[in-house]
């Protein structure tokens, strides 16, 4: 199971490279991106196409191969294969038949958006891809908002905003961050509550390139310490609830005092002539 580059191609260690040239074969995703990795490093092995829409029928052919003792080599499009990319299967396979299955690790995008986001990275719970309807994905959401570590989703471009919206909607205005095109060029981490993520998003429209979202876990106090931040989060929340009610939301997703929070609340509701 050898790991590629999320965009920088020298994102590629020593062992994936002796591994790709010594395999026999390398089961890829998409041949004619494999294949521009293996012409930067002068490799000259073949590829055979293992995706989502012929994994069960060359699956039994990679496994005849195994057995006769030839290496398959396994790389995603991108990244570590089998997160969120096809490959458990075949591992599952292997195992039972007895098959040695050894990873080469390296590159992941929820491990280096984890690494840069500057959230809780003692706990993390990696989800994947959300549902693409809201009904369903809120659905998901509320599943998760006990979960006491930060999530780690993965979201197409076009779908960002509304997904944020729906995360801010089930979870709360918990910290977070939108991890964009990692490692490359414009690399960018951008940190704020969901609520004001999600308005970040809907006015400027569907970010270039491919994003991690990242969510601090409920009752995060470290995540959302300061004071400016507290008002944002309690001004954004009285928009929409009452006194009560935004004291009790910023204290679940800060950890706050939810009496400190309602003395604050109150003050800045009075300020402006609010319920
Ligand atoms: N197996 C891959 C891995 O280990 O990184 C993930 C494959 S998944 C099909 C692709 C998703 O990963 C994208 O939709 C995006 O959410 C995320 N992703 C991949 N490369 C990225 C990058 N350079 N920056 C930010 N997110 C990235």
């Amino acid at each position: 199971m050898v790991a590629t580059p999320i965009g920088n191609a020298r994102d590629i260690t020593l062992r994936a490279l002796d591994l790709l040239t010594a395999a026999d074969i390398i089961a890829c995703e998409d041949t004619r991106i494999t294949r521009k990795l293996l012409t930067i490093h002068d490799i000259a092995t073949p590829t055979l196409g293992y995706h989502d829409h012929n994994a069960a029928s060359v699956r039994p052919r990679l496994m005849q191969r195994l057995k006769k003792g030839e290496i398959v080599a396994l790389v995603s499009d991108a990244g570590t294969p089998l997160i969120s990319d096809p490959g458990y299967r075949l591992v599952n396979a292997a195992r039972e038949a007895g098959i040695g299955v050894t990873a080469l690790p390296g590159p992941s995008a929820p491990l280096a958006a984890l690494a840069v986001a500057g959230l809780p990275t003692d706990r993390f719970l990696f989800v994947g891809f959300l549902p693409a309807k809201s009904t369903a994905r809120r659905r998901s959401l509320a599943e998760l908002a006990g979960t006491p570590a930060t999530l780690v989703l993965f979201e197409a471009p076009g779908r960002l905003a509304a997904s944020l919206a729906d995360m801010a909607a089930e979870l709360g205005p918990r910290e977070a961050a939108v991890a964009r095109e990692l490692t490359k060029k414009f690399e960018e981490v951008r940190r704020a509550p969901l609520p004001d993520l999600a308005a970040h998003y809907r006015d400027a429209g569907p970010p270039k390139g491919e994003v991690v979202v990242l969510v601090a876990p409920a009752g995060d106090a470290e995540a959302t310490v300061d004071d400016e931040e507290i008002d944002r989060l309690l001004a954004t929340a009285l928009r929409r609830d009452s006194i009560r009610d935004a004291a009790a939301a910023v204290a679940a997703a800060t950890g706050r005092p939810r009496r400190a929070l309602y003395a604050r609340a109150l003050a800045l509701a009075g300020r402006r002539g609010g319920r």
